[in-house]
């Protein structure tokens, strides 16, 4: 253990909690001293706070699991396996649920950070062949997700573009015997554009690099990335440190694993392909101004054979509308916009649906179906708070998502702890912090929030259009101290906005969103002939995909910004029922160097995360709470006094029963309720207590 000075003085505090002062300076240095000797894990508590190291490090292997299994939290230095291997036998001992809420921005290590987890609950749980199988399945998931869902943006070679939780299920035993996974709102947009600079997913390039010559041949696709429309927006189709082919053979030999046969392998590559070459489809106007397929046709052809549909009628479908006049059917032709908005947004709905129907898949594969009672651990993993030179209604989204995630952790644990102080009568000096509930309620509000707005905007009839949208924020929006626009803005700020921007004042800084796209993207809207043609399509995984759509359905489907709010809600209704653990990463750089700590990107971080308050609440507080009824049932063999029965109250026994442990006064407090127990050693104690 780390007591003298001279082990302070080499690798820092390995525990914020135990810092000679709380100050931004001094939790700073420490992170920087910790980060030189490639420390990159500390605590605040039992919270973990990560530093991206941007280079490997031999600190997660079999023998570092082997270390950490079964050890007290506080006996080794602070670790990511510390903490799983924390939340397990939490869980096991208390037969409870939890989950491991990993949060920081794009690039700042959430993702590896959720892997290294599951890796660790794989390979070291209790283990038969079966299972084996089951936890081989659950790994090979990570490598399929992220071929299908991340991409390489500005901030990070291999952004999540998705939203990912994961229950990874435990029998009584403590064994990983299965897991389940949610997905949230997949950046569909990427599929038809990208930014300079960024690609589209990383799974077109992996097929057209590393794709087999006879499979290539099959979907009609060269190797050659440059080829495609939808692979070239952001002209870095080919990235030195992204080696498509190898990772390529990573997810065919994954998907192999989770179960995909060959059928439904070669179908799910037909309809990566179909995506390809829809982008490829390209429309001339006639005289009229009206929309024709451009004279290469093989293009659409390929499309077609992919899908399963008549060539004639999706091409019909891509250049026309069909207007029900009474009985009659008219068909209106397309203006070159309108033909090329219908292309892509079904080249959207089909990747879209693809990616549920994999998680769908996966989740067949993973999940264990017997009856037996199991608790769980979930593990989130969520697209990074970002901002980019151009922001839309994507950034607008992931933005608001972790607004949500930072509520949460507020609620959790700045606001609960100190309540529950109150509550149960314990002495506290509050500690102030910032609540981004007025945030989260500008966005989310009933009535008055952004998506209602935008919502309203959508659904009403007439000439509705971004810019209309952005008059309505500022009729309602006014003046919200965390809102603001070119017209509402003095003359200062007005230099920095544009026309049609909007600027929100979110908890990690201030993002300037561009409105146009908004409205389309929040309709997302699929032309009926084309729904219609899709639903009837031979591709057995599009058409499964499709099934659930009625193309009659005259019901208008819900926005994307409200379907995602009410998944987001939801989500926080899993999350609130369970025992929560906390990682907050931190990205050490913006230029992913490794060994760079560009100390102002981290102190702006270490604020927004709220890490001083945490941390001052922690150091003032009680790391540890149980109900009286809940600790003397676990403690009582260990005093003749309480075992086997305790006649009298619970509260009493808790006293003799800690008197006899020999708790010193400063160590814990009796509340209302339940008994707070400073730090977590003292707790440790006890429980080695067990063991003699
Ligand atoms: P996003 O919100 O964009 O999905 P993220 O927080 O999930 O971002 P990651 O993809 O986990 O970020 O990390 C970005 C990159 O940083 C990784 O690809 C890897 O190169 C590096 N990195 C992150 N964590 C570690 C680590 N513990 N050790 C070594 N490298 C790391
Ligand atoms: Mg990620």
């Amino acid at each position: 253990m780390e007591g003298a000075l001279t082990a302070r003085d080499r690798v820092g505090i390995q525990d914020f909690v135990l810092l000679d002062e709380t100050t931004e300076a001094a939790f700073l240095s420490n992170l920087k001293k910790r980060f030189s000797k490639d420390l990159i894990y500390t605590y605040i508590g039992t919270l973990l706070v990560s530093v991206n190291p941007y280079k490997e490090l031999d600190i997660y292997n079999m023998k570092q699991m082997d270390l950490y299994m079964g050890v007290n939290f506080f006996e080794l230095p602070p670790h990511i396996y510390a903490l799983a291997d924390n939340a397990y036998h939490t869980m096991l001992t208390e037969f409870n649920n939890h989950f491991i809420l990993i949060s920081g921005e794009s690039g700042a290590g959430k993702t590896e950070a959720s892997k290294k987890i599951l890796q660790y609950y794989a390979v070291s749980c209790p283990s038969t062949t079966l299972l084996n199988t089951v936890r081989d399945k659950m790994l090979m998931s990570n490598p399929v997700l992220e071929a299908f869902g991340n991409a390489k943006t500005l901030k990070n070679y291999n952004s999540s573009r998705f939203g990912k939780y994961m229950d990874i299920q435990f029998d009584s035993q403590g064994d990983a015997v299965g897991g389940h996974i949610l997905n949230y709102m997949l950046e569909k947009s990427r599929v038809v554009h990208q930014n300079h600079g960024e690609r589209n997913f990383h799974i077109f390039y992996q097929l057209v690099e590393g794709g087999e010559e006879d499979l290539l041949h099959q979907l009609g696709l060269e190797r050659d990335c440059q080829q495609y429309n939808y692979l070239t927006q952001g002209e870095c189709a080919i990235v030195s440190s992204i080696n498509d082919r190898n990772d390529w053979k990573t997810v065919k030999n994954a998907l192999q694993i989770i179960n995909i046969d060959e059928i439904n392998t070669n179908h799910l590559f037909g309809t990566v392909a179909s995506v390809l070459h829809l982008g490829n489809v390209q429309f001339d106007s006639d005289s009229k101004g009206h929309a024709l397929l451009n004279s290469n046709n093989s293009e659409l052809r390929w499309v077609s054979n992919l899908l399963g549909v008549d060539a004639h009628r999706l091409q019909e479908g891509l250049t026309y509308r069909k207007i029900e006049a009474q009985k009659d059917q008219v068909l209106s032709p397309f203006t070159i916009d309108h033909a090329i908005y219908a292309r892509d947004a079904l080249a959207k709905a089909i990747y879209g649906q693809t990616f549920t129907w994999l998680v769908n898949r996966i989740n067949e594969s993973i999940e264990n179906k017997d009856s037996s009672r199991k608790t769980v651990i979930g593990l989130l993993d969520i697209y990074g708070f970002e901002v980019f030179y151009v922001n839309s209604f994507e950034q607008f989204c992931i933005n608001y998502c972790n607004e949500k995630l930072q509520q949460l952790f507020i609620q959790l644990t700045l606001k609960a702890e100190q309540e529950e102080y109150q509550a149960e009568d314990i002495e506290w000096e509050p500690v102030q912090f910032f609540n981004n509930k007025i945030i989260c309620d500008l966005v989310e509000e009933k009535h008055r929030g952004i998506i209602s707005i935008l919502d309203e905007e959508c659904l009403r009839p007439g000439d509705v259009t971004d810019l209309t949208f952005l008059e309505r924020l500022e009729e309602k929006m006014g003046n919200h101290p965390h809102f603001v626009t070119h017209k509402l803005a003095d003359k200062m700020t007005r230099k920095t906005l544009e026309r049609g921007d909007f600027r929100l004042l979110h908890y990690a800084g201030e993002v300037t969103y561009c409105v146009v796209g908004f409205v389309d993207k929040n309709n997302d809207l699929l032309y009926k002939s084309i729904k219609d043609l899709i639903c009837q399509s031979k591709n057995a995984i599009v058409r499964e995909c499709f099934s659930t759509m009625d193309p009659d359905s005259r019901r208008r489907p819900e926005t994307v910004v409200t379907q995602f709010k009410s998944s987001l809600l939801k989500l926080t209704e899993i999350l609130m029922a369970k025992e929560a653990w906390y990682i907050r990463c931190l990205k050490s750089n913006e230029s992913k160097q490794p060994g760079q700590f560009d100390e102002a990107l981290i102190r702006h971080q270490v604020k927004y995360l709220g890490l001083m308050e945490h941390l001052r609440v922690r150091r003032a507080g009680f790391a540890y709470r149980r109900k009286y009824e809940v600790f003397l049932k676990r403690y009582k063999p260990l005093c003749p006094a309480t075992w086997p029965h305790w006649r009298g109250v619970p509260a009493d026994g808790v006293e003799v029963l800690v008197q006899h442990l020999g708790y010193l006064p400063h160590e814990y407090k009796m509340g209302r309720t339940k008994i707070f127990i400073r730090h977590p050693r003292t707790l440790f104690a006890t429980e080695d207590a067990f063991e003699k």
